[in-house]
């Protein structure tokens, strides 16, 4: 029998995990939980979720806009071997979990802290084997260990400084910013380098940050210290084995994360989305064989979701080996396809 799975919160994130777990064979979706009766409510139905409301007061929302749910979250739980919560951070699930006994994966916006397991199906899918809680690191974190991972386990990597350039907000959404302004976090270094260390413990890794005015993608532009010298082939050898990362090449016309988003529209996928990180082919320099330097982008709203379908085949202990998960995951939603 498929494994039984609940998504609490479904919006950017929630609504594409449910979407990707539908398309698994070994999982299912057996509903999906709504705060608001709005849109994307309305929408889960007409897909034929079991739409259930996040709590009484919810519910009754729910009936006065005609909205009709299945029940509360409660009452999901009850169906479900697992939750993937991804409702905005600390939205404070984790006791209602432990009383329905359900396993549980959140997202980035939380602290490692909550589960003491951050979770990437490349680096540490047996340790996360049969675990209760896991927490999928945010798109940003997930990006770089997509990329550093290789590099440390191929080369090693002697210290790394990445410099974060991050959208504003996501497309569906008008109320955030910078809408004309570039904003430097000036806290240092970025969480994001303490937080692929949650994955990557030994990496030695410096992250700075900067918002920009732009949905899109993030970027990421890397230096790297190896420990053995390289050249850009072989550099390009090691990641050409990981189908999460898709080459783009600035010579080809993909100049920016615009063409980027629109080489993802054409290879038709669900809502555009491009799950692997980008990198520019023509971007990656080998100075004094062991300096490199590369960019990369990432799209925020989905390169976590294939994370999340091999972070519930680990927890449910559905595949034993996270390399056949990834397959399975990566057939499933076209990836390996994109360059
Ligand atoms: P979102 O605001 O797009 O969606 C959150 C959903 O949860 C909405 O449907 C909302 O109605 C619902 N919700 C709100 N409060 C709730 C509650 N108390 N109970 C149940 N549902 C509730 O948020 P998102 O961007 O999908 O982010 C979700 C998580 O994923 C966060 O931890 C975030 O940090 C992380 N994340 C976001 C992105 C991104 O770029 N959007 C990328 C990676 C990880």
């Amino acid at each position: 029998m498929p494994a039984r799975i609940a998504i609490n919160g479904y919006g950017t994130i929630g609504k594409r995990v449910a979407d990707a777990v539908a398309l698994q064979g070994d999982m299912h979706v057996v509903g999906v939980v709504k705060a608001r009766p709005d849109f994307e409510a309305k929408l889960a139905a007409r897909k034929s979720y079991a739409l259930y409301a996040a709590s009484e007061h919810a519910l009754r929302k729910f009936e006065k806009a005609g909205v009709k749910a299945s029940g509360v979250l409660e009452d999901v739980l009850k169906e479900a071997d697992l939750v993937v919560d991804c409702t905005p951070e600390e939205s404070g699930y984790k006791k209602l979990y432990e009383k329905a006994g359900v396993k549980a994966i959140w997202q980035g916006g939380e602290e490692h802290a909550l589960t003491n397991l951050s979770f990437n199906a490349a680096v540490n899918y047996a340790e996360c084997l049969g675990a209760t809680f896991v927490r999928v690191p945010s798109c940003n974190t997930t990006g770089l260990i997509r990329t550093l991972y290789p590099l440390d386990a191929g080369l090693g990597v002697e210290r790394a400084l990445a410099v974060m350039v991050r959208r504003a907000t996501d497309p569906g959404d008008s109320k955030k910013g910078p809408i004309n302004a570039i904003e430097p976090e000036l806290e240092m270094p970025s969480h994001h380098g303490p937080d692929v260390q949650t994955v990557l413990p030994q990496l030695d890794i410096h992250t700075i940050a900067l918002k920009v005015p732009t949905t899109l993608m993030h970027v990421h532009a890397v230096s790297v210290d190896l420990k053995k010298a390289a050249d850009e082939e072989r550099i390009a050898e090691l990641w050409k084995r990981q189908p999460r990362i898709a080459f783009v090449e600035g010579g080809e016309g993909v100049k920016s994360t615009a063409q980027i988003m629109e080489m993802a529209r054409d290879l038709s996928r669900n809502r555009s989305d491009l799950y692997e990180v980008a990198v520019w082919r023509d971007g990656v320099h080998v100075v004094d064989g062991k300096r490199l330097y590369y960019f990369q982008a990432v799209h925020q709203e989905s390169d976590v979701v294939p994370e999340n379908v091999d972070a519930i085949r680990a927890l449910l202990e559905l595949e034993k080996e996270g390399r056949r998960s990834m397959e399975k995951t990566d057939r499933s939603l076209g990836i390996g396809l994109a360059g």
